[in-house]
C-alpha cells in the first residue's frame, strides 16, 4: 500500500504515514452496487437486480416496469438498455464453476446443501 499524499510504500494496516504523518485514506470498493441479479430473473436479471438494490420484491419491480413500459411504450427499449448498461452480478465465490457429468442442477444444488 501506498501513502495518498507523499505516494511513498507504507504498511497495510498504516493509519499514518511513517514518511509525511498524514492520515492514510483507504478506498474500499462498495459493496452495495447495481447489478443483473443471477438468482432473481426472468430474462437477463435487470429487474430482479433493481430489487436487490433498492430491498424490494422482484415482482413489484416487474409489475411496476410493466406498467410504466405499457403507459409509455419504451419499456422494451428500456429494458435492453439496462440490460447493456448493468453488468452482471459476480458469480458467490462458494458456488461450483459447473456441475458434475450427469447431474441436474436441481441435484447438484441439493447434493451441496
Ligand atoms: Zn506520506
Amino acid at each position: 500500500m501506498y501513502c495518498n499524499h507523499c505516494g511513498k510504500p507504507v504498511a497495510e494496516e498504516a493509519r499514518l504515514c511513517v514518511h509525511c504523518g498524514r492520515a492514510i485514506i483507504v478506498v474500499r470498493e462498495c459493496p452495495h452496487k447495481l447489478r443483473r441479479s443471477r438468482s432473481n430473473r426472468r430474462i437477463a436479471g435487470v429487474c430482479g437486480g433493481i430489487a436487490e438494490f433498492f430491498w424490494s420484491q422482484p415482482a413489484t419491480v416487474r409489475i411496476v416496469w410493466l406498467l410504466l413500459g405499457l403507459a409509455y411504450g419504451c419499456g422494451v427499449v428500456a429494458y435492453v438498455i439496462a440490460w447493456i448498461a448493468i453488468p452482471r452480478a459476480q458469480r458467490p465465490s462458494n458456488a461450483p464453476r459447473s456441475l458434475p457429468p450427469g447431474l441436474s442442477r436441481q441435484e447438484g444444488l441439493l447434493q451441496s446443501s
